[in-house]
C-alpha cells in the first residue's frame, strides 16, 4: 500500500510552491490507493504556530486535498530521542561544540584553500576531559550524524538516476546545542515508523535525502521512494519567494481563483503535458504521472489562473454551484436559469453578485452622447418588465425599422442602456431576467407608455 506524507512547517502561510508538493502527494497515494498523512514538522517551537495549523488545514480543506491522518512532530518528541540514543550506542552520533562563529571561519579556511566547505570533523578528536572543559566554559554540545563518506545512489520517480558523494557533505547535525531535534532526523524516525513509500519534495532536499538515506540505513530501515520536485520560478525565472513571495494559497483564494484552476495548473506545470482544465480531483489523478515531470525549474506565472478561473466555472453545471448561488443570495426558482446566463461571463465567481444586482435592481445606464437621441427613441418602444423570450428579438426588430440602424451601432447602445456596461451574456436570454430597468424610469413621465404602445406589441408580455 502506498503511503505518502504532506510535512509542513508550521511557520508561514501554505503558497504556491509548497501546494505543488502537497498534491503530489496527494496525487501519489490516490493513485495507488493508499493513504496521505498531513505531518506538521513543528519541533522548532518558536516558529510554530497554531495559527498556521489552522490556516494550512483551512487551505487544504479548501482545495479539496483532504488527509486520512494528521501527526505532530511535537508529540514524538521521545520517538527522535530514543533513535538518537541507538544512533549514539552505534558511534553514528558524536558531540560538537563549535559556535556557529567558529564553523563560519573553517568554512571561510577551507574555501579560501579552494577546498570544498566540509566540516573537519575535529570533534571527533576530542577526549572526554576535553569536552568537560568545554562544557564548564558554558558550551553545549550539539550532535552530528557521522556519514559513511561513500556514494549514496536511488532511482528517483522524477530526476532518475542519483549519485550523490557523502564525502562531499558535511555530517549533519541531528541535535542542537538546546536540544532540539532537528528536521534531518525527525523526518527519518516519521517516515519509518509511519510506513511511509514514498516521498515527493522539492529538489531543494536532494543533499538532504542522501544523509537522511544513510541515517534510515544505520536505523535498520528501507528508504522509500523518492521524487524531487523542480522548484518553481516566477514567469521570467526569478526565485519565486522574491517577487511572488506574498501568493499564499489564501490571496489567491481572496482573489476569487477556483480550486480546480489552481490544481490543474499545479498538475501539469513543468510536466510533459498539455494544461489542461480538470472538473475534479478524480479526473486530475487519473492522467498524473510523476515520470512526466523534469528537473529544469518550472515558471509560474499567477496571470494563468484567471482565464483557467473563468473557464472553469463556464463549465460548472448548476448542481455543482446550487449552494454558493444560495449564498450569494440569488433566490432559489430564479438561480438555475440565472446561472446558465452569466456563467460564461464571470472572471470570479463573486461576479454573479453584481450581475444579480443589475438584474433585480437595474443598472445606472450608459448612453454615450452621440447615442442620446438613438436610445430614446428607442426606449419609447420598451414596455417595462417582465420581458420574454423573444423581447430582445422583437424589440430591436422595432428599433431597426423605426431607426434605421443595424448591427453593432443598433445592439451595443441597447446593450449598454439597458445593462449599464458593454459586455455580458446574450441579451436575448439576459433580458428575460430583468427585473427592472433604470433607463426607463429616467425617460420623461409617459414617454414609455405613449411611444410604447403603437411602437410594439412586442416586447412585453411573454415574460
Ligand atoms: N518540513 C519540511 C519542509 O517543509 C519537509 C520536507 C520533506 O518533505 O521531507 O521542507
Amino acid at each position: 500500500m502506498t503511503v505518502t506524507r504532506f510535512a509542513p512547517s508550521p511557520t508561514g502561510h501554505l503558497h504556491v510552491g509548497n501546494l505543488r508538493t502537497a498534491l503530489f502527494n496527494w496525487l501519489v497515494a490516490r493513485k495507488g490507493g493508499g493513504s496521505f498523512i498531513l505531518r506538521f514538522d513543528d519541533t522548532d517551537p518558536e516558529r510554530s504556530k497554531q495559527e498556521y495549523v489552522d490556516s494550512i488545514r483551512a487551505d487544504l480543506d479548501w482545495l479539496g486535498l483532504g488527509w486520512d491522518r494528521e501527526e505532530f512532530q511535537s508529540k514524538r518528541l521521545d520517538r527522535y530521542a530514543d533513535a538518537a540514543d541507538r544512533l549514539r550506542a552505534m558511534g553514528r552520533l558524536y558531540e560538537a561544540f563549535e559556535t556557529p562563529s567558529e564553523l563560519e571561519l573553517k568554512r571561510k579556511k577551507l574555501l579560501n584553500m579552494g577546498r570544498p566547505p566540509i566540516y573537519d570533523r575535529a570533534a571527533l578528536k576530542l577526549t572526554d576531559e576535553d569536552k568537560e572543559r568545554l562544557r564548564a566554559e558554558g558550551r553545549r554540545g550539539h550532535w552530528r550524524f557521522l556519514l559513511d563518506r561513500e556514494r549514496v545512489e536511488w532511482e528517483d520517480g522524477i530526476l532518475g538516476p542519483v549519485s550523490i558523494d557523502a564525502a562531499s557533505v558535511s555530517d549533519p547535525v541531528l541535535i542542537r546545542g538546546d536540544r532540539q531535534v532537528l528536521y534531518t532526523l525527525a523526518s527519518v524516525v516519521d517516515d519509518m515508523e509511519m510506513g511511509i513509500t514514498d516521498v515527493v519534495r522539492g529538489a531543494d532536499h536532494v543533499t538532504n535525502t542522501a544523509t537522511q538515506i544513510q541515517i534510515i540505513r544505520a536505523l535498520g530501515g528501507e528508504p522509500p521512494r523518492f521524487a524531487h520536485h523542480s522548484l518553481l520560478t516566477g514567469p521570467e525565472g526569478e526565485a519565486l519567494s522574491k517577487r511572488l513571495g506574498s501568493l499564499s494559497i489564501r490571496e489567491l483564494r481572496e482573489a476569487g481563483i477556483e480550486p480546480m484552476a489552481l490544481l490543474s495548473l499545479l498538475a501539469r506545470l513543468g510536466s510533459a503535458k498539455p494544461i489542461e482544465l480538470f472538473a475534479s480531483l478524480d479526473e486530475l489523478a487519473e492522467g498524473f504521472d510523476l515520470a512526466d515531470f523534469g528537473a529544469a525549474p518550472t515558471r509560474f506565472n499567477p496571470a494563468d489562473l484567471g482565464p483557467l478561473t473563468a473557464r472553469h466555472l463556464a463549465s460548472l453545471p448548476y448542481e455543482a454551484v446550487a449552494d454558493r448561488l444560495a449564498e450569494a443570495g440569488i433566490p432559489e426558482d430564479i438561480a438555475p436559469a440565472f446561472w446558465q446566463v452569466v456563467r460564461e461571463n464571470l472572471t470570479r465567481f463573486d461576479d454573479v453578485k453584481d450581475w444579480w444586482e443589475m438584474m433585480s435592481e437595474g443598472a445606472e445606464p450608459l448612453v454615450a452622447e452621440e447615442d442620446r437621441d438613438f436610445v430614446a427613441e428607442a426606449l419609447a418602444l420598451l414596455p417595462p418588465p417582465p420581458y420574454g423570450a423573444e423581447s430582445w428579438k422583437k424589440w430591436t426588430a422595432a428599433v431597426k425599422e423605426r431607426t434605421g440602424r443595424k448591427g453593432r451601432a443598433l445592439f451595443m447602445p441597447l446593450r449598454k442602456a439597458l445593462t449599464g456596461r458593454d459586455h455580458g451574456p446574450d441579451m436575448a436570454v439576459l433580458m428575460p431576467l430583468m427585473q427592472r430597468v433604470k433607463a426607463l424610469e429616467a425617460l420623461p413621465a409617459g414617454a414609455a407608455g405613449t411611444k410604447g404602445a403603437d411602437g410594439q406589441k412586442t416586447s412585453g408580455g411573454e415574460g
